[in-house]
């Protein structure tokens, strides 16, 4: 058997006109505000008149923690999503937008893979509409701004050492973490140490994936702190007088953007913060139509369960009022292996015992899940290797929690792979058992909140904090900050803070390295280990083989 790569699956498509697309869920054509023929966004004008419709469900599909086997979180959602649509529910996906930088890099597309993606893929991971062009733009006018100030007298007292506003860019670059900018003369104004972040992890990014509306938007963007005075004072974006003109750059940005998935069902790709330094999840705005507009909203988040739906359910859910009706923890029978101690060199063999074993991950995750008062459900997202024996110990390990699995055969066979589990979601959300609640009340202090998810969530012993962190907690409280939910970044490996430890480990201790306030944003980033925040391209970057071929065909993008 031959297996079709991703991109010559989507090339394959039969795309419909986006306005049929829309059609579907009830956007009439003066709504639209199309890009080609196949993507368009969708006006404030129609978002705002939809606001007292009633919402449909939302379901988040999250995962096992993350291994180099894979585990197919995208892929799902869309399989998921077209599933529903077969069994005749009105089902919208909600997905991030893909980074060129992992397009170029390693990672590979972010569409979905196999029978399961939103097309036209090639497109969503390149320029798309331009979202991320705008959010670079936004926020390097903010970094210009900055010197220019300062060149021109500084009169708001910049301490130059302390300017906390990097620059951004959407490639993977390393050369550019490290830079001393302004040099070559008096005219290029006061050199400084900077550096680049790749546009992901822009705090411009996060802002538009949460804020509610443009004054929403404006109001936080004028809220980032840029940098510090010499007595540390904090410096607003808005004492910098750049809110406006961000809010113009963004203003198209803002508006989601609607596409189709390969059985021509809509999806909305809007946003794409980063999953550590960010919340990983896709726009409010995107969420919250689609809500209004379909009986089923299926989202993603980024990483594992102990990370993005966390963040979903503790930042995400709770900032915008959405109540989450179920949730999807997806698992492979390769990853489980690998948790169950399996080197990557062994998945192919059947290994009944690794993947039972490598089952306390995933029961982890489950139990997790109910603590946000969530009904649970177990994606088995199958790879063609797994055998059937193997399999039904995720079943088994699932079923003794109360919770069912499901195989689900969405890459290979699209959403006829995923009607188990559909049929199981609609009876699940008819039950009416979902009771969300955040892990933590808002006004916990910021040291308990992170100490609460560490026992809860990663099963940690206790957190550790040195005394720079101690007082970065006492700092924070003081300057009004302690009322905002925490962003944890850490490894997506592992619970605990070895990405090395896979399974479900205990008794270990969270050390806190770092605290770094997203006053924009409106969350306390806390930092458990290295983050990257500008990836470098591997030895053998993807780009090496991307190319037009005579036809004038993208080759190469996965
Ligand atoms: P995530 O969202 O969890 O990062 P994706 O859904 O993007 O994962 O999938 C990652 C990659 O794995 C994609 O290239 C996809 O084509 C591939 N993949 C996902 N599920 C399967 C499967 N069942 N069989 C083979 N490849 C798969
Ligand atoms: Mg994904």
């Amino acid at each position: 058997m031959t297996v079709k790569s991703d991109i010559e699956i989507a090339r394959a498509a039969k795309m419909q006109p986006i306005g049929e697309v829309a059609a579907k869920v009830g956007i009439p054509a003066e709504a639209l505000i199309p890009y080609g023929t196949t993507k368009a966004k969708v006006s404030f004008d129609y978002i705002d008149a939809q606001k007292d419709a009633k919402d449909g469900k939302l379901i988040l599909v999250t995962a096992i923690s993350p291994t180099p086997a894979g585990e197919g979180k995208t892929t799902t959602t869309v399989g998921l999503g077209d599933g529903l649509n077969r069994i005749g529910k009105k089902a919208i996906m909600c997905l991030r937008e893909p980074s060129l930088g992992p397009s170029f890099g390693m990672k590979g597309g972010a569409a979905g893979g196999g029978y399961a993606q939103v097309v036209p893929m090639e497109d969503i991971n390149l320029h798309f509409t331009g979202d991320f062009h705008a959010i670079t733009s936004a926020h390097n006018l903010l970094s210009a701004m900055i010197d220019n100030h300062i060149y021109w007298g500084n009169s708001l007292g910049f301490d130059t050492r302390r300017v906390a506003w990097r620059r951004v860019l959407d490639m993977n670059d390393r050369a550019l973490r490290q830079i001393t900018n302004s040099l070559g003369g008096v005219a290029n104004g006061f050199p400084r140490t900077d550096g680049f972040d790749i546009t992901v992890a822009s705090e411009v990014m996060a802002i538009l994936c949460l804020a509610l509306d443009l004054k929403d938007l404006e109001r936080r963007l004028g809220n980032i702190i840029v940098g510090y005075t010499r007595d540390k004072t904090p410096i607003r974006a808005r004492e910098l007088k750049a809110d406006g003109a961000m809010t113009v750059l963004l203003k198209d940005a803002l508006m989601p953007n609607l596409v189709q998935t390969l059985e021509n069902n809509p999806a909305f790709i809007h946003g794409g913060p980063f999953a550590n330094i960010a919340h990983g999840c896709n726009s409010v705005l995107a969420t919250k139509t689609a809500l209004k507009l379909a009986d089923f909203v299926v989202t993603e988040a980024g990483f594992g369960a102990d990370l993005g739906a966390e963040k979903f359910f503790d930042i995400k859910c709770r900032k915008a009022g959405l109540k989450p009706d179920a949730a999807v923890v997806v698992a492979t029978v390769r990853a489980l292996k690998m948790h169950g101690g399996v080197g990557k060199d062994g998945l192919k063999e059947e290994n009944t015992a690794a993947v039972a074993k490598g089952c306390e991950n995933l029961k982890r995750h489950l139990e997790n899940m109910a603590k946000f008062g969530v009904p649970v459900a177990v994606g088995i997202n199958r790879f063609i290797t797994d055998t059937d024996a193997e399999v039904q110990e995720i079943v088994k390990a699932a079923e003794a929690l109360g919770a069912r699995a499901f195989v689900c055969t969405h890459w290979a066979d699209g959403g006829a792979g995923t009607e188990d589990l559909a049929r199981h979601i609609v009876a699940l959300t008819d039950e009416g058992k979902a009771a969300f609640r955040p892990l933590y009340p808002e006004d916990m202090p910021l040291r308990e909140k992170v100490k609460t998810i560490a026992q809860q969530i990663y099963r940690a012993s206790d957190i550790a904090c040195d005394a720079s962190v101690e007082t970065a907690f006492k700092d924070l409280e003081a300057g009004g900050f302690g009322n905002l939910p925490v962003c944890m970044a850490k490894t997506q490996y592992s619970f605990s803070t070895d990405p090395n430890k896979r399974g479900a480990p205990t008794d270990h201790v969270v050390a806190i390295r770092e605290l770094r306030l997203s006053a924009g944003a409106e969350f306390v980033v806390v930092i458990t280990g290295e983050i990257m925040t500008m990836p470098g391209l591997p030895r053998v970057p993807s780009a090496e083989n991307i190319r037009l071929n005579d036809a004038g065909e993208i080759e190469g993008l996965f």
